[in-house]
């Protein structure tokens, strides 16, 4: 797998997705039904099968050919010639005293991402997934550990419906009541959060390919609409989520300047806050959404009233749910948490000019918990990475 050097290049990091890998083996966790279809035709055997498989993967959530017990045996020997399953395995769960699960999970080739399980334990079954689209980040946000890895590779399409369903199985080992002759994972987890490790839009394809894969007919028939897909803020992808996918858009906006933005996060250097709100407002909305807004809250740099005032002209118009997420500081980072009662001042200003704005309070902080913050080193022997602590932000 090629380690990704330009983070301009997005086609250069795109999977080929019918095609066989070098070792001759056609990941199926990639493939569209359709995709399956072709492959079974081309292998003359009976694109039904296809079905069968697609179901097995994507619906009941059995991540090798060996568990697909309704296939021949022969048949079952086929795809483990020449088809893979590269799901990322489990490599550590860690709960919180809060009952916030944060998996690490480790891909084909050993690179380290992590998903983060959050439970609503004041409404039941209100629980959120916060998955990861890339193996660290291209962005360089100044103030988030997974700039510091840096972009190693994407995730394939398949890799991040994996960490659904692995967490899926695993909760109900754990106990958690899941019926899988329904073909909704909504009722244990009723958000899927994309604001794990990685910048999605950065992966904009397989993002997207993912959110269908689960949304499938005969997969888990996920509901885009309790996917959040958050960006930094790449402009240029933003409306393709909007017009090839229903998900919900989350913008990391985090400044009220263009001088600040550009300090804190570098992409603001090639879209600035002008070309993203309008983006913003142009993105299709369906009837009675918003768009959320994410705001880091950063000591001295981001949490003056004149901010909160700034903050008020520019969300003029657009329909929008402000996220206040106080910084959680970690030795990667220069700054600082601002204390709760400027994160409040800041808050009733934003409130009292009738917007919809809240505190996210941080998650799983006794086991550092956080979407996407962990280190994503290649394990050489020894496990290389570093686990920050850093805010988890509970999109629901
Ligand atoms: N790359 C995407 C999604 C992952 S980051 C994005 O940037 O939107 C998820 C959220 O965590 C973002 O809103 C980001 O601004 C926020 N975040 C990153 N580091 C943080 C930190 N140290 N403290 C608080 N929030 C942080
Ligand atoms: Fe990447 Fe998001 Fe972190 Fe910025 S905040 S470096 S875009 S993961």
């Amino acid at each position: 797998m090629t380690v990704i050097t330009n983070k301009n290049d997005v086609t250069a990091i795109r999977p080929e997705l019918e095609e066989a890998d070098s070792q001759g083996l056609t990941d199926f966790l990639n493939l569209s039904l359709s995709d399956m279809r072709a492959w079974f035709e081309n292998h003359g055997e009976r694109t039904f099968r296809a079905d069968q498989v697609f179901q097995w993967i994507h619906r009941k959530r059995v991540l090798s050919f060996e568990g697909m017990t309704n296939l021949s045996k022969d048949l079952r020997q086929k795809l483990n010639e020449s088809a893979i399953l590269r799901a990322p395995q489990i490599e550590t769960v860690q709960e919180s005293a809060d009952g916030t699960r944060k998996y690490q999970l480790r891909t084909y080739d050993d690179f380290m991402i992590e998903c983060v399980f959050i439970p609503n334990a004041s409404a039941a079954g209100r629980n959120t997934l916060c998955i990861s689209s890339q193996v660290g980040c291209a962005m360089g946000c100044r103030f988030c550990a997974t700039a510091a890895i840096k972009l190693k590779r994407n995730l394939g399409a398949g890799e991040i419906v994996a960490q659904l369903y692995t967490v899926l199985n695993d909760l109900e080992q754990n106990g958690y009541e899941l019926d899988k002759t329904k073909p909704h994972a909504q009722h244990v987890i009723a958000n899927l959060v994309y604001m794990g490790m990685g910048e999605p839009l950065h992966n904009v394809d397989n993002v997207i390919r993912s959110i269908r894969l689960i949304g499938a007919d005969d997969g888990l028939n996920y509901a885009a609409r309790r996917i959040t897909v958050s960006t930094s803020g790449l402009v240029k992808n933003m409306l393709r989520l909007g017009e090839e996918t229903d998900a919900q858009l989350a913008v990391s906006l985090n400044a009220t300047t263009d001088d600040t933005r550009s300090e804190i996060m570098p992409v603001n250097r090639k879209w600035q806050i002008k070309d993203l709100l309008d983006a913003c407002r142009s993105f299709p909305l369906k009837a009675g959404r918003r768009v959320t807004f994410e705001y880091v809250m950063l000591a001295g740099i981001n949490d003056s009233d004149e901010d909160a005032r700034r903050l008020i002209r520019l969300m003029k118009g657009l329909k929008s749910k402000i996220n206040l997420i106080p910084f959680n500081p970690h030795p990667l980072s220069p700054y600082e948490r601002p204390s709760a009662e400027r994160v409040a001042v800041f808050q009733r200003l934003v409130a009292d000019a009738g917007f919809s704005v809240f505190v996210r309070t941080t998650r799983g902080d006794d086991i550092d918990a956080a979407c996407g913050m962990l280190g994503g080193e290649k394990l050489e022997g020894a496990r290389e990475q570093e686990l920050v602590n850093i805010s988890l932000s509970d999109a629901s």
